[in-house]
């Protein structure tokens, strides 16, 4: 029986864009639950390796590869030093993301171009990557385990802007609602290899990415009637639901899109109104 609290013993996961947030924290737990993990980071080496230093404090084990999800060839590479080190890949949490927010009149294509680049097209380039390395796990096998489990997880960072419509961050919202149907349609042609694929869709986490709302007090408040529960989330709550997608424990979990947002997509605004 598999120890429940490691429950990711001996399994390899790669968490894109770990050096911080959300990922961070993904990538900290992952560990702490036994799994190896590879901490990617894209351009701060140092905010990196301090997710590396927390986790080797910890007991974990865990590498740490430069990589900007939005190049092939810097991809490739992040996929073969993880396999040149640790041998092979079992979770790959496709996490790095990125908001270059403008009014929609004044938007630039370069401002729209960096965000499906890194948002949309790294999620293409790590699952493709992932997906292969799993399918070529699988041939290689010398004695099938026959094991109806996954053989390989793929969780993506989606957005609550994956349904929620945003105004002045365009971009972005493409791109998460882009997440969804690339999602379910690699989901569908994955699941015969015995691959899963979810999505996570996070509301307002407490990460650097939105500082500029939760370290406002009069914008804080504002968000807080956008939350029927009445908190803003952190990076805890979503690393905890990617666990969760990342175990056995939802084997039958494929091609789902789970909200952790306090009810944000509730549309709270119409509890006392409409
Ligand atoms: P963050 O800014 O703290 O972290 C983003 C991470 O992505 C950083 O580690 C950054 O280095 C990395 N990254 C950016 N561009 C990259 C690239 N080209 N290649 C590799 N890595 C790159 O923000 P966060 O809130 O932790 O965001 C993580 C993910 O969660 C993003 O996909 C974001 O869209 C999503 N998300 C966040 C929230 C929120 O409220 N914080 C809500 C919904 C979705």
């Amino acid at each position: 029986m598999t120890d429940p609290i490691l429950k990711f013993k001996n399994q390899v996961a790669i968490v894109t864009g770990s050096s911080s947030g959300i990922g961070k924290a993904c990538a900290v737990h992952l560990a702490s639950l036994g799994a190896k993990v590879v901490v990617n980071y894209s351009s701060n080496e140092e905010e990196g390796k301090k997710t590396l230093d927390e986790i080797l404090a910890a007991g974990g084990e865990a590498i740490l590869v430069q990589a900007d999800v939005s190049h092939e060839e810097e991809v490739k590479a992040l996929f073969n030093q993880t396999i040149s080190h640790f041998g092979r890949l079992d979770i790959l949490v496709s996490n790095a993301g990125l908001q270059k927010d403008a009014p929609f009149l004044e938007m630039t294509l370069q401002q729209w171009q960096k965000v499906i680049d890194v948002n949309l097209t790294g999620q293409f380039l790590c699952c493709r990557e992932a997906a292969r390395q799993f399918v070529l796990q699988e041939e290689n096998v010398e004695e099938p385990q026959h094991s109806e489990l996954a053989v390989g997880k793929i969780i993506l960072m989606s957005s609550v802007h994956d349904v929620i419509p945003w105004a002045g961050h365009v971009n972005y919202a493409a791109s998460k609602g882009g997440i969804m149907m690339f999602m379910k349609s690699i989901s569908q042609e994955l699941a015969p290899h015995k691959i899963r694929v979810n999505s996570v869709s996070p509301g307002a986490i407490k990460t650097p990415i939105n500082k500029e709302v939760w370290s406002d007090p009069e914008k804080y408040k504002d968000l807080l009637q956008l939350i029927p529960y009445k908190r803003i989330g952190t990076p805890q709550d979503v690393a905890k639901a990617v666990a969760w997608l990342a175990s056995d424990d939802s084997d039958y979990v494929n091609g789902e899109t789970l909200y952790i947002d306090g009810g944000m997509t509730l549309y709270p605004e119409f509890a006392d109104n409409g």
